[in-house]
């Protein structure tokens, strides 16, 4: 199964995407997380991606397809995977219907207000080393400022500042919001009131997921 998930940055996409991995085996695929260990690992896509990145720029639609392309390939994304944050926008999403992917495709689009978001982006703390994702009130890590599963000192994003927030809020309503019709016409798309505890959201999500994985011909028994 091919999940999308869709929502504003703090929607909680990353927690779904968690939750389905920890339920299902699905991994989890981020371009940011596809990027950051490419230009770590110093990838010839990642090489590419620091170039530009050092100009002050955006990585091209191009390099972050390829790198996407080349993850989707491995093997543990044979059964399905949880792509969070691709694609963002209607040209990202004609790149991946272009890639001809096999099996079925659901779309869960988590729908919260601006202001949850600002709240919880504010509160929001990752490791740089794991991936893990933390909220200061919400879910605190054991110890303030160290990452439960590795151990290493947890920072905040550069961009879950308010004033950066707010601009990619901007940039969501603008690209990534006309994927949400797009997807519904095709009958893709499942909204989720994603403005709950994770534990509710993700319930919902594994219940509309578990009748997907059936398959329509046993939906609804
Ligand atoms: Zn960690």
């Amino acid at each position: 199964m091919r999940i999308i998930l869709l929502g504003a940055p703090g929607s909680g996409k990353g927690t779904v995407a968690e939750g389905l991995r920890s339920a299902y085996g699905f991994p989890k695929i981020s371009t940011g997380d596809l990027l950051r260990e490419a230009v770590r690992e110093k990838t010839p896509l990642g090489l590419v991606a620091a170039s530009q990145m050092g100009k002050g720029g955006l990585v091209d639609d191009a390099t972050v397809l390829a790198l996407l392309r080349e993850r989707l390939a491995r093997p543990d994304c044979r059964e399905g995977y949880v792509l969070d944050g691709y694609p963002r926008n209607l040209s990202q999403a004609d790149s991946l219907d272009a890639l001809g992917l096999a099996g079925p495709e659901i779309v869960f689009d988590l729908q919260v207000s601006d202001e949850v978001v600002l709240e919880r982006l504010a509160n929001r703390r990752t490791c740089p080393n794991c991936e893990a994702i933390y909220h200061l009130v919400n879910k605190p890590p054991k110890k303030a400022g160290v990452c439960d599963v590795c151990g290493a000192a947890l920072v905040q994003r550069n961009d879950d500042t308010p004033e950066v927030i707010r601009e990619r809020l901007k940039t969501y309503h603008a690209k990534t919001e006309p994927l949400v019709a797009r997807y519904a016409a095709k009958g893709d798309l499942h909204r989720i009131d994603g403005g709950r505890a994770a534990g509710d959201v993700i319930r919902d999500v594994r219940r509309i997921l578990e009748t997907a994985l059936k398959g329509p011909a046993r939906a609804g028994e």
